[in-house]
């Protein structure tokens, strides 16, 4: 009996690793199958029909077969190569560190077709829009909220009382942010300014286009950075690996 099943999917390459001489192992995520790791047999040949379309960071369509051990790309056409991210640093780095912190948050085969819708427009909004930055921060936000880590933003994490926009703090290990009475609730707890306060609940609304209307200083965009870097960090309990790059490539931009 033929134990393999096809289907077509779009999907989203959230990472890549050769395979003996010429295959390569892709980590896809698609809508309806959720992240899928499978094998595109002589992808890395300079011949090969699959090579250019499962390349990292790519929306593609593909065909995949059920295997025994690992599923393989049996055809695929790329449906989206977000060009912009191919020859901007910190365009591809951003866009790196979104793909990597939605491989970290998900298992195989648990579909969230709504993440990713999510991630593809976020992809599209990193390589072409003129504050890729931006992007990333809502993503982020909505990211922790469809994986059930939604950060408490309307009422203080301790006491429940609802909160003012300022003199608040913010506790990443009680997940959410403390009223200025209960701030000794985390004595970790840091500093969260007005101006981020709003944009994280403008986030948590996923207002793209109101986002992109709110000029920010420059030290809250820090703020926002650094906060939404922690608190996926203790989320995931590791490191973002392109985190360290995107900071350098932050600090150098800031350089006079
Ligand atoms: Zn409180």
């Amino acid at each position: 009996m033929n134990t393999l099943r096809t289907y077509a999917t779009p999907a989203v390459v959230l990472r890549q690793s050769d395979l003996g001489e010429a295959d390569r192992i892709v980590t896809l995520y698609t809508p309806f199958h959720g992240k899928v790791r499978a094998v595109a047999k002589g992808a890395r040949r300079p011949t090969s029909h699959l090579g250019g379309h499962v390349e990292l960071l790519t929306h593609c369509r593909v065909f995949i077969a059920r295997g025994r051990d690992l599923d393989i790309v049996t055809q695929a056409e790329t449906i989206e190569p977000f060009l912009g991210l191919r020859d901007d640093l910190l365009r591809a780095t951003l866009a790196c560190y979104a793909v990597e912190l939605l491989d970290r948050l998900t298992v195989d085969r648990s579909p969230e077709p709504e993440t990713f819708d999510l991630l593809v427009a976020t992809l599209g909004r990193i390589a072409e829009d003129r504050n890729p930055e931006l992007a990333l921060r809502l993503y982020q936000m909505r990211l922790f909220g469809q994986m059930g880590y939604q950060p408490q933003l309307r009422r203080c994490t301790h006491c429940g009382q609802s909160l003012a926009p300022d003199g608040n703090t913010f506790s990443i290990t009680l997940g959410g942010v403390l009223c200025p009475e209960c701030a000794t609730a985390d004595t970790l707890a840091r500093a969260l300014s007005g101006g981020a306060f709003r944009m994280l609940r403008l986030f948590e609304a996923g207002d793209y286009a109101l986002a992109s209307r709110v000029r920010l200083p420059e030290p809250i965009r820090r703020e926002l950075d650094m906060l939404l870097r922690a608190y996926g960090e203790h989320i995931i309990e590791r490191e973002v690996k392109s985190g360290r790059l995107l900071a350098m490539l932050r600090a150098e931009r800031r350089a006079p």
